[in-house]
Formats: C-alpha cells, structure tokens, sequence
C-alpha cells in the first residue's frame, strides 16, 4: 500500500509538473499572440423572437494557434485575466467590435447592435482605459454597442460598479447580465443597477423544452424581468422545441446553434445583412 501511494505521489508531482510546463507555454503563446494580433473575432446572431429578425450579435474571441489550432476562450481568457493580459485583449476585442460595428452601418446601413463580453478583472482595474473607451463610444451612434458582465461583477462592493455602468450608459452603451441563474444575485438586487438584458444562461435553456421546473423558473424570470424594465436573451437555444416554449414564454431574443454558430463576419454581413438599396 505504502509502495502504491508513493508510485501515486509520483505520478501526482510529474501531472503538475506537466501542468506547469503547460500553462508556462500558454502564457507565452498568448503574450506573442497579443503582439502579433493574431485573434479574430466571431459573431453569433441574437435573433428577436418576435420578428424574427437578426437585430444583434455576440462577438466572441478566436486565437488559431499555430501547433495547437483554435484554442478555446474558455481555456485562455482565464490566463490571461491571471497575467494580465487581458487589457490588451479586451482593448482589441473593443476596437474591433467598434469598427465593425461603424463598417456595417456604412455598408448596409445595418442597425445591428455588437455586443462584447468584458472579464471583471478588465471592468476592475482598467485605469485610463475607461475614459479611451468613453471617447471612442461617445462617437459612436447610441445602442451600436453593448458589455456583456457577469454577477460576480455586481457582488463586488470594492468597485463603483454602478457608477461605471451609468458612465458607460450615458455614452450610449447599453448592458446585458451574461450567464444570468449561475450566481447569486436575486432579480431585485439587480434592480439598482442599470441593466438592459439579462441573458439566461444555457444550463437552464438546455431542457427547457423537457423540465417543467425549469419552464417553470424562465417563465418567473421573464416575467420579473419585464416588470423591471429588462428584456430577456435565452442562451444556448439548440433546437425548434426549445425556441419554442421560448417565444411561448415571452422570452425577447434567443441565441445558440439552432440559429446558427459563431461565424465570420464576412459570412455574418452574407447571412443577415442586405446591401442598402440606392
Ligand atoms: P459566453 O459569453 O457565455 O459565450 C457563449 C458561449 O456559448 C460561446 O462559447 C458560444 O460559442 C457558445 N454557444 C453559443 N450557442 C451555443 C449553443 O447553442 N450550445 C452550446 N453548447 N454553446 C453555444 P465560446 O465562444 O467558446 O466562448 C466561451 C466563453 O469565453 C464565453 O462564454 C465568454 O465567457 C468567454 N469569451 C469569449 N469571447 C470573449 C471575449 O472577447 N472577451 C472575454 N472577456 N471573454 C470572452
Ligand atoms: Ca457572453
Ligand atoms: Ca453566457
Ligand atoms: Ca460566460
């Protein structure tokens, strides 16, 4: 036994070592990959259920490594929230997402609002970056863009978060609460803070359409939500049923696969945009 657990402690030190040498490597892929820009980004539909129609987008992050071929944002942004390299990131990701937004409204006229996920260590501790943001929105048309956060953000009592949210607001912003259900936040507390859309997280639309308590919970948060001013985006949407009892619901918006993938905006502009008539 005494054998076993030490062959065991073996293996356990040589797995972190291994871990280790791999994070390391990471980090320093990420760091060259922030130099030579070498993300792009993907643009999901967010469909109005009502219409139909495709009025938003989600931008989301894609680095194509270059042994390793895409790596996963859920893998890399968490090392670069740790070594801070995601200042340089969320800055690209923005200037991106802005002028995208400014070619799409000047080739089609498009009003399709892009939305941009923002880590809270971003939102945190992003110094003189906040007013360079601020500027560059202000010349931007009202609702051409919108911050994504997450619940942890609004627990923070260390941070004015709701004064950088009205600042963000006034300069034409508007703000969506991602991954809604997974944290802690009651949708009353939610109230102090200015919030356009709270985004109900993909674990709850998963089976929707099969648990009646589920169905029964995004009915109860559409409703509130409503009720407060907010409109609904579900996540996740991956099939007719789900997207059903959604628009069944009242739900506002949907996204996910059903709709379709994350894609290039090339093949966005080609899907959901039409040239403007002259
Ligand atoms: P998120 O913000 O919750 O984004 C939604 C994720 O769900 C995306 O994964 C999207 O591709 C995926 N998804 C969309 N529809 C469906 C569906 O129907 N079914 C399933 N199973 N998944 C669907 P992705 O692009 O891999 O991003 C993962 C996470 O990485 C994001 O979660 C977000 O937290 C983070 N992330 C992505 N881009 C950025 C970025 O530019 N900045 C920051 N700070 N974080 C980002
Ligand atoms: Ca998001
Ligand atoms: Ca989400
Ligand atoms: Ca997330």
């Amino acid at each position: 036994a005494k054998e076993q657990g030490r062959n065991r402690y073996h293996y356990f030190t040589d797995s972190m070592q291994q871990q280790a040498h791999y994070r390391m490597r990471l980090i320093q892929d990420l760091r060259s990959a922030v130099e030579s820009c070498a993300f792009q980004l993907s643009y999901q539909p967010i469909v109005e259920l009502k219409s139909g129609q495709v009025t938003k987008a989600e931008a989301l992050i894609r680095w194509h490594h270059p042994q390793r071929g895409q790596v996963s944002p859920a893998e890399f942004i968490p090392v670069a929230e740790d070594t801070g390299l995601i200042f340089a990131i969320g800055n690209w990701v923005f200037q991106q997402a802005v002028k995208q937004s400014a070619q799409w409204r000047e080739q089609f006229g498009a009003e399709v609002q892009i939305s941009i996920n923002k880590s809270p260590v971003q939102f945190r501790d992003e110094g003189s970056h906040f007013h360079e943001w601020l500027q560059t929105l202000q010349q931007q048309p009202d609702g051409g863009i919108c911050i994504e956060i997450t619940e942890g953000l609004l627990l923070d009592t260390n941070m004015p978060v709701s004064e950088k949210l009205l600042a963000y607001r006034d300069a034409g912003v508007q703000v969506s609460l991602d991954d809604f259900g997974t944290g802690y936040s009651s949708l009353a507390y939610l109230k102090k803070f200015d919030i356009d859309y709270l985004k109900i997280d993909q674990s709850f639309t998963k089976n929707i359409d099969s648990d009646a308590s589920n169905q029964t919970l995004c009915e109860a948060i559409v409703v509130m939500a409503h009720k407060l001013g907010m409109k609904v985006i579900a996540e996740g949407v991956e099939t007719a049923a789900q997207a059903a009892l959604l628009q069944q619901i009242n739900c506002d918006y949907a996204q996910g696969y059903f709709y379709s993938k994350p894609v290039s905006a090339i093949e966005f502009a080609s899907l959901y945009l039409q040239p403007t008539a002259i």
